[in-house]
């Protein structure tokens, strides 16, 4: 079967189109991130607006890449949520209307699933069961996956997500958006060990996150430093940036181990935008090499938002019988918040 998918739950624009026997056959992106740089973080009405500019050249890009007629498509998937709600009615209104004008079915997809099987992308595939890392602009948690739509939830932030802290901490130090990759770039240059930063519950006893008490951290020290010297030197905010780096890479690598441990797992998954920083899969491959397990990541590319960790997801759910194929009312609605849980098979 042949399932296309749209992803627009926040600034991205992403279709896909992906063979439940072949994997994926194309997708395309459009990111916004140009757009909203001028305002520091997403607009959401100006996120809608231009995810119905952009789907729909998107859509026939990915039907010629792949070389796919409408006609060849089995089923239409789509982000549900949790995201912004006008941004995730766009790709949903259109999905609806695409399987409905074509009588195929529409399977809503969590967000949060997308990006948990994306590392399935990749090859060499993990296979369950694994521990996930999902660290994303708005979610930083630790979970057990044993197979499709069976998700545990073994930790998480209690407070910013990850790439949260990273766009924070940037936007701190006069970086563009999304902080966390110009942070990455600028940490290259600088010396971690010239600033002490905390790293928060490193050593607590659950699989918890707690990252808001380092921009604090970051914004006394930029504070002091410019008060003693009128503010930072380029080898400084260096310095800083690959401080940040390191503080959040540490917990993040430490928290990701302590699962390991815990679950007596071998297998780690690494997925979200964070999962493409550098120094976090370095920290990342000798950890899991001096356990004996394996971590896998997402590819690249597909570590952010996209459409075709979204089109995945359906055919996943597909083939393991949990998508309602059947269902032709085409009635719908986006779910802005949307625990994970509830897409989660009921387990005995
Ligand atoms: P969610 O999926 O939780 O709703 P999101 O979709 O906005 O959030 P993603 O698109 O998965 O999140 O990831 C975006 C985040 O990843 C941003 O916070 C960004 O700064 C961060 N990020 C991207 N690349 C890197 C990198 N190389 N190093 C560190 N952080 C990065
Ligand atoms: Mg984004
Ligand atoms: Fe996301």
């Amino acid at each position: 079967m042949i399932v296309i998918g749209f992803e627009s739950s926040c600034d991205e624009t992403g279709v896909a189109l992906v063979s439940t026997e072949h994997g994926l056959l194309a997708h395309a992106l459009h990111s916004q991130i140009a757009m909203h740089e001028a305002y520091g973080g997403v607009v959401p009405e100006l996120a809608s607006r231009d995810h119905i500019r952009r789907v729909l050249p998107l859509t026939r890009e990915v039907l010629a890449t792949a070389g796919i007629g409408m006609d060849q498509i089995d089923a239409v998937a789509y982000t549900a949520g949790p995201g912004l709600a006008g941004a995730l009615l766009v790709g949903a209104s259109v999905a609806q209307s695409f399987a409905w004008a074509r009588g195929l079915p529409a399977i809503p997809i969590h967000h949060l699933e997308g990006h948990l099987l994306s590392p399935l992308l990749a090859t060499p595939q993990p296979a369950f069961p694994f521990v996930a890392l999902l660290v994303s602009g708005g979610h930083t948690q630790l979970m057990r996956v044993d197979g499709v739509g069976s998700y545990e939830l073994l930790g998480e932030t209690l407070d910013d997500a990850a790439g949260e802290a990273f766009d924070k901490t940037a936007k701190l130090m006069g970086l563009g958006y999304p902080g966390g990759p110009a942070l990455s770039r600028l940490a290259e240059q600088g010396d971690a060990a010239a600033f002490e930063l905390p790293r928060p519950m490193l050593h607590s006893r659950d699989l918890d996150f707690s990252f808001s008490g380092l921009k604090t951290a970051v914004l006394t020290r930029l504070r002091s430093l410019e008060k003693a010297s009128g503010g930072l030197s380029e080898q400084q905010r260096a310095d800083l940036a690959a401080a940040t780096e390191a503080a959040i890479v540490d917990v993040l690598g430490a928290k990701a181990l302590k699962a390991m441990r815990q679950t007596g797992l071998k297998r780690l998954v690494v997925a979200g935008g964070v999962g493409a920083n550098r120094h976090l899969r370095a920290q990342l491959l000798g950890a899991m090499k001096s356990m004996g397990g394996q971590v896998f990541f997402a590819p690249l590319e597909l570590c952010t938002d996209n459409g075709a960790m979204i089109a995945y997801a359906g055919a996943m759910r597909i083939k393991a019988g949990l998508a309602d194929l059947h269902d032709s009312s085409h009635a719908f609605t986006v779910r802005p918040r949307w625990d994970l849980h509830e897409v989660c098979v009921a387990t005995a």
